[in-house]
């Protein structure tokens, strides 16, 4: 079960980040605000700003089942404000009818339940706030949101990401500026969180070198938080462990706590920490982020319906519909050409000829998928590893007869055949595996 902080709240009937108990894992853990950190002298409680996960006390499922049960025998008995106490108390709300209270489902509030990595980082969330004190650092030394613009806009991004707006280029406008320094918080969207990330770290790379800061504490926080955001993107393709993202993730915070405090500090930095024991317990955890696109694929098409007296829900839902089952087109996750062309130039066949002697059969296209996670276009430079373990720019083509592999040419030297889709000249291609 994944969502949003409001959408996991209303589901497990937790009272929220906002609340005295602002995590629905933890037994222990108090807000900022709650005195009782102050009067407990068994030690029990700690502060949301806690980064020991030794000293947590994990609610699990009997525990926070049996909460609700509490609650709802007590409500016929306790007054109003009594309830109201006991209920801020523990940290969840008594609802008639949750599904915590369903016999029948059983439902498992605790072992169910992983909170979204991309929430909790990239929506308002801990990257935003780091980025946005690491520049109110960076300003003091002469390094503004300016700069950083003139250094992004030098940046070229896949055209798969150029095309779905979301590469945050144009997020920097004077007025916008003005707020993120206001508020000491960098403000976009995840998708372009996403996309700027490392260029950000490049930048600030660029900046403490020229600026001879090489250990610049604010800077390193960034380059943290950057960290964490990698390992947590190597998830899907299994290279990320566990203690991998515990140890990039208390890292970060420890750092973060010791440079800017706890003044900005908000239950989202709590949060990233349970995610290391859901990587483990569930192998994997899936961000939002495939669920927050269909929130823009529902608006851009109600944004076109005028008309909503009649049956508007029945034609959303239809005009969603047909353009879903027209994705599900190219859903599909070997390596292969997406979007074919009937015809290729001459010379591009010659050459992919000479090139794959023993190729059966040769595809050429605009887009191709080269694994399950990527996919590249025409014009777009890829990284890529050939033959022996090195490393460099070099444009790329595909071929998708054997499945597996996924051909990667030598720098091209012409753009004479750019219209052919692939560029071709003096090229030496080689098989690699996906
Ligand atoms: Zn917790």
């Amino acid at each position: 079960m994944i969502g949003d902080e409001l959408a996991l709240q209303q589901l497990n009937c937790h009272r929220g980040a906002s609340a005295e108990v602002p995590c629905m894992f933890c037994m222990n853990v108090k807000s900022k605000r709650s005195i009782d950190v102050l009067h407990d002298r068994a030690g029990y409680f700690v502060l949301v700003t806690c980064v020991d996960c030794e000293k947590f006390k994990f609610h699990s499922d009997v525990t926070i089942r049996k909460i609700a049960f509490d609650l709802r025998d007590r409500s016929s008995v306790e007054t109003k404000e009594g309830m109201k106490t006991l209920q801020k108390q523990l940290g969840y709300s008594y609802i008639p009818n949750s599904l915590l209270l369903c016999p029948v489902l059983k439902y498992k509030p605790a072992t169910l339940t992983v909170y979204d990595w991309m929430h909790c980082f990239l929506v308002d969330g801990v990257f935003n706030i780091t980025v946005g004190q690491t520049m109110a650092v960076a300003h003091k030394l002469g390094v503004s949101y300016k700069n950083m613009a003139s250094f992004v806009a030098t940046w070229s991004w896949p055209r798969r990401l150029t095309q779905k707006g979301a590469i945050g280029k144009d997020l920097f406008k004077p007025s916008r500026i003005a707020t993120w320094r206001k508020e000491q918080k960098f403000k976009c969207s995840a998708s372009e969180a996403l996309s700027l990330y490392p260029v950000m770290a490049a930048f600030l790379q660029m900046e403490s070198t020229r600026l001879g800061l090489a250990e610049n504490p604010a800077f390193a926080v960034l380059y943290l938080c950057c960290d964490v955001l990698d390992h947590l993107l190597c998830i899907p393709r299994g290279t990320c462990t566990p203690e991998g993202l515990a140890e990039a993730i208390v890292s970060f915070l420890r750092l973060y706590k010791l440079v800017f405090g706890e003044k900005h500090w908000t239950p989202k930095f709590h949060s990233i920490l349970h995610l290391p024991r859901m990587l483990a317990e569930h192998k994997v955890i899936i961000p939002c982020f495939v669920a927050e696109r269909k929130h823009k694929e529902g608006k851009r098409i109600a944004g076109y319906l005028h008309n909503t007296s009649v049956d508007f829900e029945r034609s959303l839902l239809e005009d969603i519909t047909s353009n879903h089952l027209h994705a599900l087109r190219d859903f599909v996750v070997k390596p292969r050409i997406c979007s074919g062309i009937a015809r290729c130039s001459e010379t591009l066949l010659a050459q992919l000829q000479a090139s794959f002697p023993d190729a059966i059969s040769l595809q050429v296209g605009k887009r191709a998928k080269f694994n399950q996670f990527n996919e590249t276009e025409v014009g777009d430079i890829v990284l890529a590893q050939i033959g022996e373990p090195r490393r460099g720019c070099r444009n790329l083509w595909c071929d998708c007869r054997r499945r597996r592999s996924v051909l990667f040419g030598q720098q091209a030297e012409t753009h004479q055949q750019r219209k052919a889709t692939f560029q071709v000249a003096a090229c030496r291609a080689r098989a690699s595996p996906a």
